[in-house]
């Protein structure tokens, strides 16, 4: 999807808009750096298995105009 941010430790896409719109700064600086969402109850479920951190990078990269390098590994 456009503009979505994958979760680094999940893998569940998040709309940007949402996140910048829905979520506290606080939760969206978490998922930014690939600490979790609340899908995957911020790296506390089975689901967090922490292989999207690259792709997390990426998403960040493509769909949005912050500095990725700032939410790299
Ligand atoms: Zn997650």
């Amino acid at each position: 999807m456009m503009n979505d941010i994958t979760c680094g430790l999940c893998g569940e896409p998040w709309g940007f808009y949402y996140l910048c719109n829905e979520m506290s700064m606080g939760k969206r600086e978490k998922l930014l750096h690939g600490k979790g969402c609340p899908i995957c109850s911020w790296g506390e479920s089975d689901r967090a298995t922490g292989e999207y951190q690259v792709k997390r990078v990426r998403s960040i990269s493509r769909n949005t105009d912050l500095d990725p390098t700032r939410y790299s590994l």
